[in-house]
């Protein structure tokens, strides 16, 4: 057996990383692991190593490794059947559900499934030898359980230009150099979820290529501590509550212990070594890369279908803290959050159930049902935050402030004039709020509502996948056929 960290080891295993160079507001970070405004992204990512140790979610946190036999974490797991995909989206939703947020490690899942099967069609193609390689990689991430975070998305400059027209060079991230023993790499990725929180960056190129963007068609591995990498983190709405640590600060900010993160990772000129090298210059490769690797990420948006468990069950909760649960508006209301949480979740799972072999042996989704599946994300999220925050009432952001709460001159009055259903107490009704207000406004509506919108691809990204693999000859044979045209 590999190893299988807890959540308490894999935070010791990022206290023992080199140095960071992390910026947060103006100052560098020195204790990354420590600080309150990322604390809560580290619990988060610590979740899915406990739960690989929980009795009742063993079977779909672990797995049996296709390179090694051992038992690994499924988040490094190259998936070897459709079933073992269905397994992935119902661990994704299952982690939503207890986390409420983005929990981070899915990217690099995604990542590596596409750069095994790429890697093996590029050798194939031009007899490189990237494939044994990243195989190696691979076998290093699940020996150690490590989290890799996978890098694509440039910083793209001017969008009108392709990688090489650029007026700055580097707004793509590229080889500047190549030496005997590797290349050296420049440029930035752009929101980088889990970036300060990982152990490996996986770069990919994030678009198709043309031969005169060769530079920029590169893939490869490097540890997150490697002194020439600058990371900026982002700043996240009401992430200052998080700074206070009090009881009632902890109500304030969202009443949960969990976050996301992201950051701009800057590569200032970065050594790689040849043996964590998977592509340099087969731009022809690149776009069926970027495919794989933004289709299998569509259908992992199952996370947000835990995340919508959560509003969902906080709706009904609501609903009875203010008496109105029996209402047949309200019932109907929450039928339609189901409604709409589930056909994410359908269409999911269905992506999943279609998966086929690749020639390097592991499974791709389906790619039409899963940019399906998160172009209902990019819009049923909002749906459900809109009716949570219809079924709230207006409460969740005129509340004060828990310190109110627990302020002896004030107290009593919170306690007499927010009372409402028979049995609730103001303080859990104040907790439900803060909850209800910090996921379609707060720290973790940055990864319910614009990660869905904007995460594994806009919603114009899909559209254009969706277009492309309609095969609308075929549908318009179906019509002409029935209507008994000939032409
Ligand atoms: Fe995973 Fe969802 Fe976060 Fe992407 S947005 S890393 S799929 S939890
Ligand atoms: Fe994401």
């Amino acid at each position: 057996m590999s190893k299988l960290m807890t959540g308490a080891e894999y935070r010791a295993s990022l206290a023992k990383r080199k140095p960071l160079r992390v910026y947060l507001n103006g100052k560098r970070v020195e204790d990354v692991v420590n600080h309150p405004i990322i604390a809560p992204s580290i619990n988060t990512l610590a979740l899915t190593y406990d739960m690989a140790h929980d009795a009742e979610q063993k079977e779909l946190m672990t797995t049996t490794s296709t390179l090694t036999g051992k038992t690994i974490n499924r988040f490094s797991h190259l998936h070897a059947s459709p079933a073992d995909l269905v397994k992935k989206v119902k661990m994704q939703r299952m982690l939503g559900g207890k986390c409420g947020t983005c929990f981070q490690r899915c990217v690099g899942m995604d990542a590596m499934n596409a750069v095994f099967a790429t890697t093996f069609d590029t050798d194939a193609k031009f007899g490189t030898k990237y494939h044994e390689r990243f195989r190696k990689f691979v076998e290093y991430v699940q020996e150690n359980d490590l989290i890799v975070d996978g890098c694509m998305t440039d910083v793209k400059g001017d969008r009108s230009k392709s990688p090489s027209e650029q007026a700055d060079p580097d707004m793509y991230v590229r080889v500047v150099e190549r030496r005997p023993d590797g290349i050296v790499i420049r440029g930035a990725k752009a929101h980088q979820t889990g970036a300060v929180n990982s152990h490996e960056h996986l770069l990919m190129p994030t678009c198709t290529m043309r031969a005169e963007d060769k530079d920029y068609a590169v893939c490869c591995s490097v540890p997150v501590d490697h002194p020439n990498i600058v990371y900026i983190y982002g700043r996240q709405s009401c992430d200052e509550r998080k700074m206070d640590t009090s009881p009632a600060g902890q109500i304030d900010s969202g009443a949960s212990c969990f976050g996301g993160q992201e950051a701009l990772v800057i590569f200032e000129d970065v050594f790689i070594p040849n043996e964590n090298v998977y592509m340099d210059g087969e731009y022809e490769l690149a776009g069926t890369l970027v495919e794989r690797f933004a289709g299998y990420h569509r259908s992992s948006y199952c996370c947000k279908v835990g995340v919508g468990d959560v509003l969902i069950g906080a709706a009904q909760t609501a609903a009875e803290y203010n008496g109105a649960a029996k209402a047949s508006h309200i019932k109907d209301k929450i039928v339609e959050m189901i409604h709409l949480n589930e056909t994410i979740m359908g269409c999911g799972l269905a992506a999943c159930a279609e998966g086929k072999q690749m020639p390097a042996g592991n499974y791709l989704i389906d790619i039409m049902l899963a940019n399906i599946c998160k172009q209902n994300v990019t819009r049923f999220p909002y749906e459900l935050s809109r009716l949570l925050q219809d079924i709230a009432g207006g409460l969740m952001v005129t509340l004060p402030s828990a310190h109110d709460l627990y302020n002896p001159e004030t107290a009593e009055y919170l306690k007499k004039y927010l009372a409402a259903a028979p049995g609730v107490t103001v303080e859990n009704r104040m907790k439900l709020l803060r909850l209800i207000e910090n996921l379609t406004l707060g720290r973790a509506a940055v990864g319910y509502l614009t990660e869905s919108m904007h995460g594994a691809g806009s919603p114009q990204a899909q559209r254009i996948m969706i277009g492309r693999l309609a095969n609308l000859k075929s549908k318009q044979a179906l019509a002409k056929n029935l209507a008994q045209i000939k032409e």
